[in-house]
């Protein structure tokens, strides 16, 4: 009797609200803690991570420099995916350099300094010329390395299966959890969430084409304006990025616009076979949510990954469970 109780008391019973890419990390590291019993919520509504192309590049933004935090969250994220991979028997994670063609011979030069740089030097080479003629780059272009991508939907696809028997198919109801841990993985959703809503969320809306191009054939992911991801089936193009327009639909100018930029570098025909959109939870100041709430206690959100999830949520997810002092 004495035991039973003192087990109860040791056991402790985390929520997970959400089953995108955040909250299967999170679960995959709480199922680590001894005296965790956690319950997954999932509604199957929209998600942004079954439309993501599950990218991680170390080399980003406008100005193409180093993203924040890579020296700490790059190392980090391979271990993890690597360590869920060899734990579970499940393979989604795909190191793949990114090769980015540069636009002029200026592009070049400047690479060409900047990959002497001990800051930048593991990250980049410089390469003259790409593997594949279906790719336009007379200049050459860089080679961007500790790039990959995760099949995300393969990953949620054994998570789901994984889990299953945590899993509550339905929508978290606060009524019934009050002083129970709740963490919120909710994704966009949360933004409409009342515990959450008045947070500094930027919404962005962002279209992905999935395209059959004729004899596609390199061993890297291209980036110019827009990427080219080979998947399992087909090559992945994306994405659009805007926050003006969320309506929860496929627009033409998404399309007009993807393929616009996709002409620019690509030499062979292809054909379009799918087009998706999903909205990314993303925040003002494009650094993630991660704490608990104010004034209603253990109530936890961990969100705002914006176009980066792939790279942050392992590490972020973590600093999250090391907090919650489980050991
Ligand atoms: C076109 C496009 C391309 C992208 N490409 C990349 C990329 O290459 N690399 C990258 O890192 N990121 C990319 N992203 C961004 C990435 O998709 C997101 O940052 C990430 O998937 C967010 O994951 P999440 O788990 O927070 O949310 P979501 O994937 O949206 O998951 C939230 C889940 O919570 C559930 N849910 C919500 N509220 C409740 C509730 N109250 N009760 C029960 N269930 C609930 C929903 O059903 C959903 O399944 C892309 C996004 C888009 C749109």
């Amino acid at each position: 009797m004495f035991f039973c109780t003192f087990v109860a008391r040791m056991t402790k019973k985390i929520n997970i609200i959400g089953f995108g890419l955040v909250g299967s990390v999170l679960a995959f590291l709480l199922a680590k803690k001894k005296n965790v019993q956690i319950t997954i919520f999932e509604a199957d509504l929209a998600s942004s991570s079954k439309v993501a192309a599950g990218i991680f590049n170390p080399i980003t933004g406008k100005r193409m420099v180093k993203t924040w935090l890579a020296d700490e969250i790059f190392p980090f994220l391979l271990q993890l995916y690597s360590e869920i991979e060899a734990d579970y028997g499940i393979y989604f994670l795909h190191k793949t350099p990114i090769f980015k063609p540069f636009h002029d011979l200026a592009e070049q030069n400047y690479w060409m300094g900047k990959s002497a740089e001990i800051e930048y030097k593991n990250w980049i080479e410089i390469i003259s010329k790409s593997d594949t003629t279906n790719i336009d780059c007379p200049n050459g272009g860089l080679k961007i390395n500790h790039s990959g991508w995760v099949d995300i939907n393969l990953f949620l696809e054994k998570s789901k299966q994984i889990f299953k028997d945590n899993i509550k198919s339905e929508l978290f109801d606060p009524k019934n959890h009050i002083g129970e841990i709740n963490i919120f993985c909710e994704g966009a959703h949360a933004a409409q969430n009342p515990l959450w809503k008045d947070l500094a969320w930027q919404l962005n809306k962002g279209e992905i084409l999935d395209v059959e191009i004729e004899d596609y054939n390199t061993n890297y992911i291209v980036n110019k304006s827009v990427f080219i991801l080979q998947t399992n089936h087909y090559q992945r193009v994306g994405s659009t990025y805007h926050h003006h327009d969320l309506e929860p639909k496929i627009t033409q100018n998404g399309i007009a616009e993807l393929e616009e930029k996709l002409k620019t570098f690509l030499k062979s025909p292809y054909q379009i076979k799918d087009i998706k959109f999903g909205i990314r939870p993303a925040t003002k100041d494009r650094r993630p949510f991660v704490f608990e709430h104010e004034t209603q206690k253990n109530n936890f959100i961990i969100n705002g990954f914006g176009s980066k999830a792939v790279s942050l949520a392992p590490y972020f997810v973590s600093q999250l469970v090391e907090k919650l002092n489980l050991d």
